[in-house]
């Protein structure tokens, strides 16, 4: 039966499982808070339902539990990091430490982060950077099975290759842009096929280039033993954005971009250029911190369009959604609970069915 389950009960069942795949308990505790987290913002697709794939992917050894980032190059403003396949809920947050102390420090930095396993909500991140008062940007390639196909072509080429942009405003929550340049990011659509859902038009094309709502078409293999694929968002614009995430978080990092056909490794591996500037360092503070409030207010009061009830400013959804979830539970689906179940089982540890 699927299941509404409260933010700590999820959590503790889901560190005994890392506890049990080889993390330490100081990991598994973060690598389970983080993927509540992620349920929590609403994003359910970078939430617990990673962790069968995670199991899986120690099993193999293509996701090393208790590595850490090694720091490679280092000239104060540019970091080159390697986060040794990973957990990238760890190995990511490591990064973002050292580039927030030297962003705080000289007032920019720019960090490579390559060889991260699954770094989850790169929003993250951004939350991280913002909490200190720091712009960030971040681009992401993806090293699994290539899921999205290029504007103008029919099939899957690269990854789900996320972008994220956090921007403090002073006495606000800060503005959180954070997505797959996927029409609609792949764990979404496990989520859909899950729970027996179909999608709108324009995400999907089948294993034979045909538009499709049938979300199975990339989650399971299908007659011809082929997968289908997602599109991009804004057609050649965001085929676009996605080409210079692999460049610059695959290419750039020294991560590596994917350029062969699929394969069946459980393995999820991100590689990630970040920016961090400090908007007091440069100078502007006073007059970003008024021109970005004066902004926002003016975005605000635009009447509502037809069907909304007001405008939003990225972020807003997942602190929304982060309310509701504390107070209601997370639900969880059939299918997905089923999968953690059996990722329990396999590292001996009994989750009650
Ligand atoms: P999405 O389509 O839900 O878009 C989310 C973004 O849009 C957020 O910034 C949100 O605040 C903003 N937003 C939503 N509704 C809005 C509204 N009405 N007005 C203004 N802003 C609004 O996200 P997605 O593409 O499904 O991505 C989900 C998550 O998946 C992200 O956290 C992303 O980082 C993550 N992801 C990770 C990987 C990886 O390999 N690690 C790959 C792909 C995606």
């Amino acid at each position: 039966m699927p299941r509404t389950l409260q933010a700590d009960s999820l959590q503790s069942t889901v560190a005994s499982i890392l506890r049990a795949a080889g993390s330490q308990q100081a990991e598994a505790e973060q690598v389970a808070a983080n993927l509540v987290m992620a349920n929590l913002s609403g994003h359910d697709s970078h939430g617990v339902g990673m962790l069968p794939r995670y199991i899986d992917a120690v099993a193999e050894g293509g996701l090393h539990p208790n590595a850490s980032v090694r720091i490679n190059l280092d000239i104060g403003t540019l970091l080159s990091l390697d986060g040794q396949h990973g957990y990238g809920q760890v190995v990511g947050v490591q990064a973002m430490e050292l580039g927030i102390e030297r962003a705080r420090r000289h007032g920019s930095c720019i960090l490579t982060l390559a060889h991260a396993h699954h770094l989850g909500r790169i929003g993250h991140f951004a939350e991280m950077a913002t909490s200190h008062g720091l712009v960030s940007m971040h681009f992401v390639n993806v090293l699994s099975r290539p899921v999205v196909a290029p504007w103008g072509g029919g099939d899957g080429r690269f990854g789900t290759n996320p972008c994220c942009i956090g921007i403090p405003l002073a006495g606000a929550e800060p503005f959180v842009l954070d997505y797959a340049t996927s029409r609609v990011a792949q764990g979404k659509m496990r989520v859909a096929h899950n729970k027996g859902e179909r999608v709108p038009p324009g995400y999907l094309i089948d294993e034979n280039g045909a538009p499709t709502d049938d979300p199975g078409v990339v989650v399971v293999p299908q007659g011809n033993g082929l997968f289908g694929a997602l599109m991009t968002f804004g057609e050649h614009k965001g085929y676009g954005m996605a080409l210079a995430c692999e460049l610059l978080g695959g290419a750039l990092t020294g991560g590596g971009t994917w350029h062969r056909p699929a394969d069946t490794s459980r393995s999820v591996l991100n590689g990630m250029l970040t920016v961090l500037i400090d908007p007091e360092r440069l100078g502007t503070q006073a007059s970003f911190d008024q021109e970005s409030r004066e902004f926002v207010e003016w975005l605000r009061r635009s009447p509502p369009g037809q069907g909304f009830d007001a405008v939003q400013i990225a972020g807003e959804p997942e602190r929304q959604a982060r309310a509701a979830r504390r107070r209601d539970g997370i639900w969880v689906d059939d299918a997905t609970w089923g999968e953690i179940v059996a990722a329990g089982a396999k590292v001996g540890v009994a989750v009650a069915a």
